[in-house]
């Protein structure tokens, strides 16, 4: 999420009878139960439900607002239709209390003006935009926590078709493409049940012969984007790490298994796929443990599946280690300052980064082994 994913991953006048209100069939397949998965390797991540879910008055108004009402009403979730824009203040007694109750909280808002001026996201993709900000997730390095203020609410936008429209006006003229990251404040597939977000975003996409999308994910239920009509415009990323990383560190998310099939079915299904290698930790062993994550990956997505590896090694930000020692104070995350260097970026903040040595010693052997399974050519950029 850099701003990556794993750095951490925009109405109406009166509102419709959402009960009358058809769905498309291209943007919204069947919605499946909270129970009903098609594909059980591994252990799938849950889907999740929200305990508290509201729509701001505006977001009611949108057409994808009432889309993702349908899909609620399906599902058999609650939710409140505030009056105002206004969601309800979720403070609890500690600072714990305050990120459970947020955690649990889906709030369906729209994007504000100022979300559609977009800005670059290198080296992941030209311009970055948001279809929600938040995730169910609890992966206890995750770097949100730094760059979302306010409590760990959910919140997704209701109008996504003004978000995608807006889109239009940074598509560089001429013959190439431009690439647009989805995933900087989010894990799209982890709401995908309760919003269809990212299959309506890919079927957007695979309309823009201009325009390429990127999204990454630490879940695993693909079933809903396999159908699409993605026109090969879309990057479809899991985000893989050690076991070590994953069992300690990844809570609420599928375990290796399961993403390595979600990956292996997006192959299947033709997408281009990536590997988001990340957070990268030299914990001891890791040497073996990143081995055997690659020769699985190499086993699943095979020859002929068009693949990309980014590989990003674990930082903090004083302000992250301090609100993620907050909400996981058992943590085993190693969020030491020594042994570590601080890397400034030109706003006078910094980072605690690994020091060059180590870096040079996770670089090297990352290329070798990559490059050795699949060419050096499919890394985009280490950093
Ligand atoms: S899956 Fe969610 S909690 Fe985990 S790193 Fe990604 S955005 Fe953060």
């Amino acid at each position: 999420m850099n701003q990556l994913h794993d750095a951490p991953h925009v109405s109406a006048q009166l509102p419709l009878d959402h009960a009358e209100e058809p769905i498309s069939q291209s943007v919204a397949p069947p919605v499946a139960t909270f129970t009903q998965r098609a594909n059980t390797i591994g252990r799938p991540a849950k889907l999740w439900k929200p305990k508290h879910v509201y729509f701001t008055a505006a977001a009611w108004e949108e057409e994808h607002g009432r889309r993702i009402a349908e899909r609620l009403d399906q599902l058999g979730v609650n939710y409140e239709r505030l009056s105002k824009n206004r969601l309800p203040r979720l403070k609890g007694n500690t600072v714990r209390e305050t990120y459970q109750k947020s955690k649990n909280t889906l709030a369906i808002v729209n994007a504000p003006p100022s979300a559609m001026r977009l800005t670059p996201i290198p080296p992941s993709a030209d311009w970055q935009f948001h279809l929600a900000k938040g995730c169910p997730a609890h992966c206890q390095y995750c770097y949100l926590a730094g760059s979302l203020p306010g409590a760990p609410i959910t919140r997704v936008y209701g109008n996504l078709e003004q978000i995608l429209e807006n889109n239009v006006n940074y598509i560089q003229p001429g013959e190439g493409t431009t690439s647009f990251e989805a995933s900087c404040y989010t894990d799209p597939l982890g709401l995908e049940h309760l919003t269809g977000s990212l299959s309506r975003t890919i079927e957007w996409f695979g309309t823009q012969p201009q325009a390429t999308l990127r999204w990454v994910t630490k879940y695993d239920d693909v079933t809903p984007l396999l159908g699409l009509t993605h026109n090969g415009h879309t990057r479809s990323r899991i985000s893989l790490n050690a076991e070590w990383v994953t069992r300690r560190l990844e809570g609420g998310t599928a375990d290796l298994t399961a993403r390595i099939e979600a990956l292996r079915r997006l192959c299947g299904a033709g997408y281009k796929v990536g590997i988001v290698l990340a957070p990268i930790m030299p914990f001891p062993g890791w040497q073996e443990s990143y081995v055997e994550v690659l020769d699985r990956t190499q086993e699943a997505v095979g020859e002929g599946c068009d693949v990309t590896f980014e590989l990003i090694t674990h930082r903090f930000t004083p302000g992250s280690k301090q609100v993620l020692l907050d909400w996981y104070p058992n943590t085993k995350l190693d969020l030491s300052e020594e042994g570590r260097r601080k890397k400034f970026n030109k706003f006078g903040g910094h980072k605690f980064v690994y020091q060059k040595e180590q870096l040079g010693e996770l670089k090297e052997w990352m290329y070798r082994e990559i490059g050795a399974r699949f060419g050096e050519e499919t890394i985009l950029y280490f950093t």
